[in-house]
């Protein structure tokens, strides 16, 4: 090491990654050479999209090469390239930091399930897998357009140093150590046979045969007799644009975690062709994995751009709504100009096409999926459903489609779709009935259901948040509007299959004592009304809402936003013939005691909707007053 060198720290994520790097046991160390390509070739795609507007970068497309070169005497793989190359500042910053959003939650996800190592494919954690077979990295690198080069050097242990470097001219050789064997357990696999120039091309060929750009294999230790001759390991062949017939099913998997850095296989494959005035290829895939960054405002999203072969860009937003983010892959124009920009694509016609195109084919597939793998399908709607949903409002074109993709879990069929729900409708039924909010088991539980349960009436559990944005604004299925449980003014259909009539009895003053109760407590103001219920079965109490009912948890939503929270218009329900009411309500009349029972009923209303008692303090001194009274 230069005596010279900078030492620096990782930043303390990038650490906890590389240390996850160097313990875990890998099954399939082999893929740190196709993240090393991936990054080469990134870095040739970058160098040539900028010298498109920086006339002093000459990018040569003839000239531009990857070199994995083996030294089986200093143990070293070295990978090449000529591509935009890093400055100091760069390497500093690219190597020695992970500026992923969910960086966090990975970490803690490997954490918790320490044996299942192969999560960090998930992550994409790309030059880092070099640690996995090197007990040492050096990065050489010189930015095009500049004089100097930098030797970036880390043995993975928390720092890393910076010293001049020796590259002569523009891109950056990555050279690894390559360890004896993945950990200091004798069980785990050598990796001498990396050294091996058969091994290499095997790996190369397997993994990155559609790279763009030609890679080349050398072995320090042979001579060479005609550089002429020196051939490309890979084919270079854009898989989208070959047969499907053509083409080892295999080699399209491997292009997905190519494109992905995610080692699990792909879910689903969409290949798609469209011809005619606006020709474009399409390969997509749905992971059979969420990203971690689903969720996350600034996630990635997944479709790579290319332009008759050529790269364009990645994360091309203008190709694939929001709502679709999850679905990678590459589309390749025919039409579009070659110096397309971000900002031209964002108008462009051509594009609303594409992606018009591209939506009703996967939402097509998804169909057929749903249809013929109704397992798959489950599983990839645990996985991206709710992403999916966002569709229904923002995409009204597709509004119904998307509906008919969606699976609920519901209190009686488990899960179903809506037009499962309405095929299992009571006679007399003709809404959809639901309950918004929270977690599936607390509604579930909820005694708002008791009554619908009771007349084996059908109602979909909602949990996610946009739930409730999409229902108010498509309040109807197929004509049957929906309606929620939580309402105060509801009737339920479908009496016909009704157990046992719930008799409503006349107010015979105790609900008056109640109201009186109501207004005169201060924790309890806010419940504008009471009254007998004929929704309950086993519980004494439940609150309901008056007007469009608001779930709780969007109630928290809007305000963790600084949102005005709408006004809640929130009753009181009581079933009279639960025994505790019923003990109440032939008690001598005492406006003392109406208070203790008002305070009783309405937290255990809470209570069992699952929700904080309003006033916990007067709750209890009420309860243990009660129990203490007999
Ligand atoms: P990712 O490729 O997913 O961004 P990596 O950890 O593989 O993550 O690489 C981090 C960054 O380092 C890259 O985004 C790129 O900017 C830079 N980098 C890596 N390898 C090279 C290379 N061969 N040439 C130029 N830049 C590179």
């Amino acid at each position: 090491m230069d005596e010279n060198a900078k030492s620096y720290e990782f930043q303390s994520e990038a650490k906890q990654v590389l240390e996850l790097m160097i313990h875990s046991v890998y099954s399939n160390p082999d893929i740190f050479l196709r993240e090393l390509i991936s990054n080469a070739s990134d870095a040739l795609d970058k160098l040539r999209i900028e010298s498109l507007s920086d006339e002093t970068l000459d990018f040569d497309r003839d000239g531009a090469r990857i070199t994995v070169r083996i030294s089986p005497d200093e143990r070293t793989i070295t990978v090449s390239d000529n591509g935009m190359g890093m400055t100091r500042d760069e390497l500093v910053s690219f190597l020695g930091t992970i500026a992923k959003s969910g960086t966090k939650e990975f970490i803690a996800a490997m954490k918790e399930a320490r044996s299942n190592s192969d999560l960090i494919g998930q992550f994409g954690v790309g030059f880092y897998s070099s640690f996995i077979v090197a007990d040492r990295v050096t990065v050489d690198s010189r930015k095009a357009g500049t004089e100097e080069s930098w030797l970036w050097e880390s043995e993975g242990d928390g720092t890393f140093t910076l010293s001049p470097g020796s590259r002569a001219s523009r891109g950056t050789d990555i050279t690894l150590h390559v360890k004896e064997r993945g950990s200091a357990d004798e069980e785990t696999p050598e990796f001498k046979n990396y050294l091996s120039r058969w091994t290499l091309r095997e790996i190369i060929k397997k993994y990155s045969d559609f790279v763009s750009y030609p890679i080349y294999l050398d072995d320090k230790s042979e001579k060479k007799t005609d550089e002429a001759k020196e051939e490309p390991v890979n084919s270079m062949k854009a898989i989208w644009i070959r047969p499907e017939s053509e083409v080892p099913p295999g080699d399209y998997n491997e292009f997905y975690h190519h494109l992905t850095h995610d080692w699990e296989e792909p879910m689903e494959r969409i290949i798609y062709k469209a011809e005619g005035t606006n020709e474009f290829y399409a390969l997509l895939y749905i992971p059979s994995r969420p990203p971690l960054d689903l969720f996350y405002r600034d996630g990635a999203h997944g479709i790579s751009l290319y332009i008759r072969r050529v790269f364009i860009m990645n994360d091309c937003r203008d190709l694939i709504p929001e709502y679709l983010r999850f679905v990678r892959g590459v589309v390749d124009s025919e039409d579009l100009p070659l110096n397309v920009s971000r900002e031209i694509l964002q108008q462009d016609a051509l594009t609303a096409m594409i992606k018009r195109g591209i939506v009703r084919k996967v939402l097509d597939t998804l169909r057929k999926m749903k249809s013929d793998r109704p397992d798959d399908y489950k599983k990839f709607w645990g996985m991206f459903g709710e992403a999916l949903k966002e569709g229904i409002v923002a995409d009204p074109k597709n509004r119904d489609a998307i509906m008919k993709l969606a699976l609920f879990s519901s209190s009686k069929s488990g899960q179903t779709s809506l037009e499962g729900y309405v095929s299992n409708m009571k006679p007399g039924q003709k809404s959809v009935y639901y309950l918004a909010g929270g977690k599936a088991d607390p509604l579930a539980n909820s005694p708002k259901l008791e009554a619908f349960s009771d007349r084996g009436v059908d109602v979909l559990l909602l949990r996610d948040p946009i739930d409730e944005i999409w229902i108010p604004s498509v309040r109807e299925y197929d004509s049957h509007p929906f309606v929620s449980v939580s309402s105060a003014d509801i009737e339920i259909e479908g009496e016909a299959e009704r157990k046992d009539e719930i008799e409503t009895p006349k107010d015979d003053g105790f609900l008056s004592r109640l109201k009186d109760a109501l207004k005169e407590t201060d924790s309890l103001k806010q419940i504008e009304d009471v009254r007998y219920s004929s929704r309950l079965v086993g519980s004494p109490a439940t609150f309901v809402q008056k007007g469009e009912p608001v779930s709780p948890q969007m109630r928290n939503f809007f305000k963790s936003m600084g949102q005005e929270v709408p006004p809640e218009h929130k009753v009181l329900e009581i079933n009279a013939a639960h025994p505790i009411v019923k003990k109440f309500s032939s008690l001598e009349p005492d406006s003392s005691q109406a208070r203790d029972w008002a305070v009783l009923l309405a937290g255990l209303a809470s209570i069992s909707d699952g929700e904080p008692i309003a006033d916990a303090p007067a709750f209890m001194e009420t309860l243990e007053k009660l129990l203490q009274r007999g």
